[in-house]
């Protein structure tokens, strides 16, 4: 939303455009009457913040003189000036609201979102267009009760175009009533990635219902055909044994779907990070993916500094690092190796790595790998789920990091988890101490 702010007091016409802008409001300054009253004629802008004592052209004309044209922009005025009879001079002149100086900020927003909302006829902060909510007090979206990921620009175009349902809105409307005047912005690619959101959305609901479907009917055609005739028993313990199958792989689909939608929920805040020692995470990924090494024959070994200790979410971090070892073992060859290693680098970023010398990842796939649901060509009939590697890729950035991978067909593949140095709360004081040729951890 576009806010005109008509303000000569220059510190406090900074300040409040830092304000709203922090609040996702887009922002132009007048600084004296004259340049405020032909912005204000100009542009189409969603709200004027006027001040009344202006030098050149004071507040009163630049509204009345708007008022005259017919200009309805709903205008909030600002003063220092207590007295009632500007007031009501102001409101009768055809303001929309009056807020006296000094005033809080927190106020003038809600005022300023009111009287955005009452002016496109919306009485509630909620704004619902078919199964889209947008709630423009917290300034999230959900869709059909999913919460949807938006940058800040993102939601500003959706915001708009939803207060302005049923109507067609040009591109140069938008760009007037989200961008502030002179920035340069790119529509289509804006479009294009909101486009993006959703179809990655409606992608993910009906990929997982796909998923789940398969082995649901295989289960119940299985069921239908073993109970049309009399079958002997060992017929009866293979149905049996084949819906026990296909039960585990529901329930690792629905265990995955059921991370990622709780990664999609904001699992990942600081406010749940809790100290967490490298050794232990890695630790527990040994443990709980050892009966798979010894079935497949895989030995995993671990280069990890025992000191480093960090601050994140402990479950998640240890789901991202079980995952990786998993794949790294189950997509191997018997005899082969997985090597898991934690080191800090020269940016004292923490950096763990997982390598192996299995079947590594043909180029074609590698750059779909961490998409929802891909499966690379050799793998499509495994019991995965396609979902791991997404799932790891969110947990690491919900804590700042990224995650990459080199691989080559038939040579193996490195996954490597960068951190943030933040995220690194021990050995790092006295790891500043020593040169920094020294860094590494071993
Ligand atoms: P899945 O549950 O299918 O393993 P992931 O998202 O964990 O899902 O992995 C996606 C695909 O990436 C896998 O199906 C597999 O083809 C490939 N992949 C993942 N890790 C490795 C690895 N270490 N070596 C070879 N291929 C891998």
């Amino acid at each position: 939303m576009k806010i005109l702010i008509i303000e000569d007091e220059k510190r406090l016409a900074r300040l409040l455009k830092q304000g709203l802008e922090e609040q996702g409001f887009v922002v132009d300054l007048a600084c004296n009457g004259t340049e405020g009253q032909y912005q204000a004629e100009q542009y189409p802008y969603d709200t004027l913040l006027l001040d009344l004592m202006l030098p050149e052209v004071d507040g009163l004309t630049i509204l009345k003189g708007l008022r005259e044209k017919g200009n309805a922009v709903p205008v909030l005025i600002v003063t220092a000036r207590g007295d009632v009879e500007d007031r009501i001079r102001g409101l009768n002149l055809g303001a929309d609201d009056y807020l006296a100086k000094p005033f809080d900020l927190e106020e003038l927003i809600a005022r300023l979102r009111a009287l955005i909302r009452r002016s496109r006829g919306q009485s509630s902060p909620l704004i619902t267009v078919g199964d889209l909510t947008i709630d423009s007090n917290s300034r999230t979206v959900t869709r059909a009760e999913k919460r949807l990921s938006l940058s800040a620009r993102e939601y500003d175009l959706l915001h708009y175009l939803a207060l302005n349902s049923g109507r067609v809105i040009s591109r140069t409307e938008l760009i007037e009533h989200i961008y502030a005047s002179d920035y340069e912005w790119d529509s289509n690619s804006m479009l294009v990635r909101l486009h993006h959101v959703f179809e990655s959305q409606k992608r993910l609901v009906a990929d997982a219902s796909h998923e789940l479907k398969t082995p649901l009917a295989v289960i119940t055609t299985q069921c239908d055909v073993t109970l049309l005739s009399e079958r002997r028993s060992e017929e009866y313990v293979e149905t049996i044994k084949s819906i026990r199958s296909e039960t585990k792989n529901i329930t690792h689909l629905v265990n995955d779907l059921l991370s990622l939608a709780r990664l999609d929920a904001g699992l990942i805040s600081a406010s749940r990070y809790e100290p967490v020692y490298i050794r232990d995470l890695v630790a527990y990924a040994v443990r709980l993916t050892a009966p798979l090494a010894a079935e497949r024959e895989i030995c995993v070994t671990t280069d990890s500094d025992d000191d480093l200790q960090m601050s994140c979410v402990r479950t998640a971090l240890e789901e991202a690092l079980l995952n990786l070892v998993e794949n790294g073992i189950r997509y191997n060859h018997a005899g082969g190796k997985v090597i898991i290693s934690t080191t800090i680098n020269e940016c004292r970023e923490l950096v763990i790595e997982v390598r192996d010398g299995g079947n590594g990842i043909g180029s074609a796939d590698l750059e779909r790998i961490f998409e929802r649901f891909y499966r690379a060509a050799t793998s499509r009939s495994s019991n995965g789920s396609g979902l791991g590697l997404s799932i790891v890729k969110a947990i690491i950035e919900g804590h700042d990091g990224r995650i990459t991978v080199v691989s080559n067909a038939g040579e193996g593949s490195c996954f490597t988890i960068v951190l943030p140095k933040s995220i690194v709360t021990s050995r790092l004081t006295h790891l500043s101490e020593t040169p920094a040729g020294q860094m590494h951890a071993p």
